[in-house]
């Protein structure tokens, strides 16, 4: 009785959530959300009283990228967000910095090709020149931004060709995977992480993180291969009353609740690790940043009552915080 109960329960919470849900970006707003607040959570004084001042900005500025791509259509973000790295060949041997890139390669295969890691470092670079300049905004929305793009570096289907496995017959496995598996399941994730660390080369660090977000692309494509030769052709995707696969606002076939559940069985906490080592990758970058900048002191950048007022909950966020969870942050709806 109890196990029909939940059986029930998850799939009437799986449709409210999957067919309600937002625009399918890269993590969703709930990936992006979620690697922002807790890379917040995982600074240390004095630069969390800073960016917990300004945490509601940091969490809902984390899915801007993506808007600036598909809403405003903005060519020049789109290569930003991933990259194939099949057609770049051997990575040791690859440019250092996008401006070696762009020497190497001319612009349209940059853009078919992606640029994120020389992106991310990019960022970086004026991350840390807005925090020597104490410039509050910027840093703001620069650090919100490099949140995004390290949480895509932890995304295996933005390191690769096959991005939606349309080279394997896989179509839709893009947004499966990296919205409706966490807005189903996320709820149960633990996105605790430890305190913030420097990072001795920036550089190597963001490709190693790209090499080995690389490293899951077959395991991920492999599991949902695997499971449709064992699942009945029809129960793979949700069906509507007419018969047909339900689609989300972008043509994309939603997966049904018992799928989904075996996918991300099978997936074994795939999507929950990514999500927590995009956010601590998340925190060492700010937290280098600023490292390198001289460690700057941020306290006079907001009124001294502000932070004051924030630290009550702050405390509160950071017990929760201890046990995996979010304040503020519930799956069934956004902010
Ligand atoms: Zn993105």
């Amino acid at each position: 009785m109890k196990k029909k109960f939940s059986q029930i329960a998850y799939r009437l919470k799986f449709f409210t959530l999957v067919l309600i849900a937002p625009l399918l970006l890269s993590w969703g707003p709930f990936g992006h959300e979620r690697i922002n607040r807790s890379a917040t959570l995982a600074l240390s004084a004095p630069l969390q009283s800073f960016f917990y001042n300004h945490v509601d900005f940091i969490t809902q500025e984390s899915s801007v990228p993506d808007l600036r791509k598909y809403t405003l259509n903005d060519n020049a973000e789109k290569p930003r967000h991933f990259i194939d790295l099949e057609n770049f060949g051997v990575s040791d041997s690859l440019p250092v910095s996008l401006i070696e890139a762009k020497k190497r390669y001319n612009e349209k295969f940059l853009q078919q090709n992606g640029i994120l890691p020389w992106y991310i470092e990019e960022i970086m670079d004026k991350l840390t020149r807005a925090f020597k300049e104490r410039r509050k905004t910027e840093i703001l929305f620069l650090a919100a931004d490099l949140g995004h793009y390290l949480g895509d570096a932890y995304m295996p289907l933005h390191t690769t060709v096959n991005h939606d496995g349309q080279l394997t017959n896989q179509k839709g496995i893009h947004g499966f995977w990296e919205s409706q598996l966490p807005e189903v399941f996320g709820d149960k994730y633990n996105l605790f992480i430890d305190n913030a660390v420097y990072i001795q080369d920036v550089s190597k660090e963001t490709w190693r993180i790209i090499n080995s977000t690389h490293m899951l692309v077959d395991t991920l494509l492999q599991a949902d291969r695997q499971l449709k030769q064992q699942f009945p052709a029809d129960k793979v995707y949700s069906i509507d009353d007419s018969g047909n696969p339900r689609k989300t606002r972008f043509n994309v076939p939603i997966h049904s609740p018992e799928y989904s559940l075996q996918y991300n069985h099978k997936l074994n906490g795939m999507v929950e690790r990514q999500m927590r080592l995009a956010a601590a990758a998340t925190a060492n970058f700010w937290y280098t940043a600023w490292v390198n900048a001289g460690k700057p002191n941020l306290d006079d950048l907001d009124p001294a009552y502000q932070t004051k007022r924030n630290k009550t909950n702050l405390h509160r966020e950071l017990k929760l915080f201890k046990h995996g969870k979010l304040f503020d942050i519930k799956s069934e709806k956004e902010f």
